[in-house]
Formats: C-alpha cells, sequence, structure tokens
C-alpha cells in the first residue's frame, strides 16, 4: 500500500528544505526527496552568499523590494550564520555600465536603503570607478546554513527524509499524486500518496514538471563558478561593481574566505534548453548527471577548467595595486534563471499553482532570503 503524507516535497535545498520544515512545523507529514547523498548540495551551497537588501538589482525594482522586504526577517531568523560585520561597497564602473552614479543614488533612496558616496579610499581604483557608494549588505554563510537545516530536517519527527531519492513515476488520482520514489540503493521504489507536491529542484524544475504532466518554466541554464580567494586587506571588505558585465568580490559568510564573481566570467556553458543541457554530460550513460538530473559540478571531472584568474585579473582594475589576492579554489554549479530575466537582470522566486487536485506547486527560487514566499503560498 502506498504510504500517506499531507505533501510531498522535491528537492533539499533551502527551499525544499524550509517548505518542509514549515509544513512538518503545522503538523504535516511530509516526505522530502533528494536526489544526492546529502542536502544542500548544488545552488543552496554554490552562491556568493550575498544576503540581498536590493542593491544588487537597480534595473528590477521588483526584485530589489522582495530582497528588501526579507532581508529583516532572514537576518533575525538566521543571526548566528550571518556576517553583519564588514564594510561593503556598491560602485559604479566608468565605462559601460548601464546605470550610472546618479541613476544608483536615486534607486537606493527610492528603495529607502543606506548609500553613501566616498570620495576617496585607498584600497580602491578611482581611475576605473565613476562612483563608490558605503551601504549596509551583509553576508550568509552557506556552509553553516547547510548544516543547520540538514540538523533540523533529520531531527524533525513529521519528516521522513528520502536521500538518493528521485521521482520514477507520478500519477493523478483523485486528489492525490500517487508517486513510486526511486532510491538508488532499493531493488523497489517506495510509493508515496499526497495531496500536494512541491517542486523545489531548482535547476530541475523543469525535469521534475514534466514527470508530474504540468508545463515547463521559460529558463536557461548556466555552468557557473564561484571562486574562493584569501586577501589580508579585504578580509572584512565586500565591492560590487554595477551594472551590467562587472563582478563582486566578498566576505563568504563567516569563513574568512572571500567569494569572486564575475558577470563575463562566472558562467562557462549556457543552455537555453527546458532543461539543462550541456556537452560536458555526453555520454549521456552517467547516472549523476543528466539533463533530467543534473548532478554536483563542483566533484565532477568533466567540469570546465576555472576562470578564477580571470575573474581575478577583472576585479583588480577596482582595487589599489597594494592590494594583494591569492585565489584559493573553486566551486561550481548550475545557476538558472527565468528567460524573462534577460532585460532586468531579476531575480524574483516564482512560486505557481500548476495544478489543482492533486495540487502540484512549481517553487522556482530566485534569491536564498525569499524562503518566506512559501508561506504565502501554502
Ligand atoms: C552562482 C550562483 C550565485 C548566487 N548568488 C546568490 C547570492 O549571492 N545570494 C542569494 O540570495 N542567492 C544567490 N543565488 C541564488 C540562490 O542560490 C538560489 O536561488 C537558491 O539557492 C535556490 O535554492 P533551491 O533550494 O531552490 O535550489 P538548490 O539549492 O539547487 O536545491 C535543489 C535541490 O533539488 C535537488 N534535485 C534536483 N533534481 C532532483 C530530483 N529529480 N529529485 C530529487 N531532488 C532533486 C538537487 O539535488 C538540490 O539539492 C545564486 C545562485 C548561483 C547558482
Amino acid at each position: 500500500m502506498p504510504e500517506y503524507c499531507d505533501a510531498i516535497v522535491i528537492g533539499g535545498g533551502i527551499f525544499g528544505c524550509y517548505a518542509a520544515l514549515y509544513l512538518a512545523g503545522k503538523g504535516a507529514r511530509v516526505a522530502l526527496l533528494e536526489k544526492e547523498a546529502r542536502l544542500f548540495q548544488k545552488a543552496s551551497l554554490v552562491n556568493q552568499a550575498r544576503l540581498h537588501g536590493g542593491y544588487h538589482y537597480p534595473r528590477s525594482v521588483a526584485t530589489a523590494v522582495m530582497s528588501d522586504a526579507h532581508k529583516e526577517r532572514f537576518t533575525a531568523e538566521h543571526r548566528r550564520f550571518i556576517h553583519t560585520s564588514f564594510e561593503k561597497y556598491y560602485a559604479i564602473d566608468r565605462y559601460g555600465s548601464f546605470t550610472d552614479a546618479g541613476q544608483f543614488e536615486r534607486f537606493c533612496h527610492y528603495l529607502r536603503i543606506p548609500c553613501e558616496r566616498v570620495e576617496a579610499h585607498p584600497l580602491f581604483n578611482f581611475h576605473r570607478l565613476e562612483a563608490l557608494f558605503r551601504t549596509v549588505e551583509h553576508s550568509f554563510d552557506p556552509v553553516l546554513l547547510a548544516a543547520w537545516y540538514r540538523q533540523r530536517v533529520e531531527a524533525e519527527r513529521n519528516i521522513a527524509l528520502l536521500l538518493q531519492t528521485q521521482v520514477k513515476t507520478a500519477t493523478a488520482q483523485g486528489k492525490e499524486w500517487l508517486v513510486e520514489a526511486q532510491t538508488a540503493q532499493d531493488a523497489h521504489p517506495t510509493l508515496l500518496r499526497a495531496p500536494i507536491v512541491i517542486n523545489a529542484t531548482y535547476a530541475a524544475t523543469n525535469a521534475i514538471n514534466q514527470r508530474f504532466g504540468v508545463p515547463a518554466l521559460a529558463l536557461t541554464h548556466e555552468i557557473s563558478e564561484i571562486a574562493f580567494a584569501a586577501s589580508p586587506q579585504l578580509r572584512n571588505i565586500g565591492l560590487t561593481v554595477m551594472d551590467g558585465p562587472f563582478g563582486s568580490i566578498m566576505p563568504y559568510g563567516l569563513s574568512g574566505l572571500l567569494s569572486i564573481s564575475s558577470v563575463a566570467y562566472t558562467h562557462h556553458a549556457i543552455s537555453y534548453d527546458d532543461l539543462p543541457t550541456f556537452d560536458c554530460q555526453r555520454p549521456l550513460s552517467d547516472p549523476r548527471c543528466q539533463p533530467e538530473a543534473p548532478g554536483i559540478c563542483t566533484t565532477c571531472p568533466r567540469r570546465p577548467p576555472t576562470n578564477a584568474h580571470k575573474m581575478i585579473a577583472q576585479m583588480r582594475q577596482y582595487l589599489a595595486e597594494s592590494v594583494q589576492l591569492q585565489y584559493l579554489f573553486s566551486y561550481f554549479t548550475i545557476k538558472t534563471k527565468l528567460k524573462a530575466s534577460y532585460i532586468d537582470d531579476g531575480r524574483p522566486t516564482e512560486i505557481a499553482l500548476l495544478r489543482e487536485q492533486p495540487h502540484f506547486y512549481c517553487l522556482f527560487a530566485g534569491k536564498v532570503n525569499s524562503i518566506y514566499e512559501i508561506e504565502k503560498m501554502l
């Protein structure tokens, strides 16, 4: 007999874990299915750890407002895992920016987020910067967050956590989904039935939507690299250069490391298909990574070679010559975006009820601190 649960959540990143914990906290019995052997192995671990407060989206007021709206609560509820005591600067490149200093200032005033112009700073190169602004932006620690969420999920009696598990078949039967969940080492699938399914698989969103017979989202996918470096001068300083093909260097949570991303070099291969389809997945015989079920890029022997030195060279243009930067290592993962974001570079979190009776929610995450959008949905 299929085992009954009140909801099946697919995907064990921060969004799936938060959804499962939220429902379990309300007394619901939840099955949480995760393809990998551990929770938090993909975008929720491999990101720039920016606790967005709006600054990053001068072309998408909707994303900026959503980020700012959740910042306080996310900070209050994850305080132990957030680096709040570094100086954060935003700057405008003198050449080729989509935003100029005046626009950025007006945008910050419109959002009522602090932004103070700085005329001189010994660590930055003002020949390349049109303007530098002291702002207030924090950094969450993805590694500590991952450990905390894993612990909470494992301790929650209302959550049945199925690791190394994928949906083999899904059938709507009246008001319930009947799901065959296949765990890697098991000979037979586990049968589950539930009135609600929540798809929180980010890069695999469309593969799961297809399996449940609901429409695909218009997405693009990029194999993305976050480089990690150390610098004695920048240990407690972050710089993000806006707005266009620029980059960012900032503390990666409480780790003491700096994460570096660059619009030009972070993204390696791009897939415009519904599913994340890349040359490095060929031949399609490796069950760890396929377009229908993407794998973990950081540990994959076929991932692209690092662009870290290009990223660092780009960021050096904005820094004083005295700043020392030492590259350490990189993480890779698939970054998935809504195709519509091409225009304004927005990253909204979109949650859609794609089928009623039985319910199928598709939860596509833009920013880590927008996990609370889940509560509105449920
Ligand atoms: C390079 C990069 C930089 C970013 N920088 C920031 C930033 O600075 N600040 C910020 O707020 N946000 C940032 N983001 C966005 C943010 O990381 C994501 O929006 C968020 O982590 C998505 O969370 P998630 O739980 O939806 O996805 P994930 O963390 O990717 O979790 C999805 C889970 O689903 C699992 N899964 C996939 N397929 C299946 C299947 N068939 N069955 C079962 N499980 C499956 C995966 O294994 C994975 O564990 C960044 C993203 C990237 C990629």
